[in-house]
């Protein structure tokens, strides 16, 4: 954390979250996950290959959420508190013990980019079917995925949860967007 106040009029204080906004803030994630896992049983011709597709990406999705309880949450001010959006901040405190707050920029460069394929597989791979193989189900599928996963997703984190955020000054991601 670079220690900077922010003077950024969306900017409120911390917020509290209950089980249930929790769990809401996890829908976005969670229907990309089920979203292209579908893509891969839609689009494989074998439906074992698809199934075997689909389970392997939700593996990864689950496996992305515990990388980031793991190896990013410890060094966040949200760590074990109520005030995490999402929930991670509470489960991370079980896995870890909280670090030093000083290296969040470092460690979200570092691991974000581990679960950001999980956006683009099912695109990449659903767009290459449809382009050999138009099927309207797939196109639908694929549409309905990239809006969750570039609309939806980046709103929620945006407008919902970043903007109460202490670490937002130096998040790079928010950082990028106030440039
Ligand atoms: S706000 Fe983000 S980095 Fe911080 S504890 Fe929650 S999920 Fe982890």
């Amino acid at each position: 954390m670079n220690g900077k106040v922010s003077n950024n009029k969306d900017y409120q204080p911390a917020h509290e979250y209950s089980c249930a906004q929790e769990l809401v803030n996890n829908l976005p994630y969670i229907a990309m996950t089920v979203l292209g896992a579908a893509i891969f049983i839609v689009g494989f011709e074998d439906p074992v290959w698809g199934w075997i597709a689909a389970i392997a990406y939700v593996i990864y999705s689950v496996a992305g959420a515990f990388w980031i309880m793991i190896f990013l949450c410890p060094y966040c001010p949200r760590w074990n508190g109520r005030t995490c959006p999402c929930g991670y901040g509470r489960i991370a405190a079980k896995l870890r013990e909280k670090k030093d707050g000083g290296h969040f920029k470092e460690k979200f460069k570092k691991h974000i980019p581990v679960i950001v394929p999980l956006w683009f597989i099912p695109i990449l791979f659903g767009a290459g079917l449809v382009v050999r193989s138009f099927s309207w189900p797939l196109l639908i599928l694929l549409v309905v995925f990239a809006l969750d996963a570039f609309v939806v997703l980046p709103l929620f984190s945006t407008k919902h949860s970043c903007v109460n955020c202490a670490q937002r000054d130096s998040c790079p991601w928010m950082g990028c967007k106030g440039q």
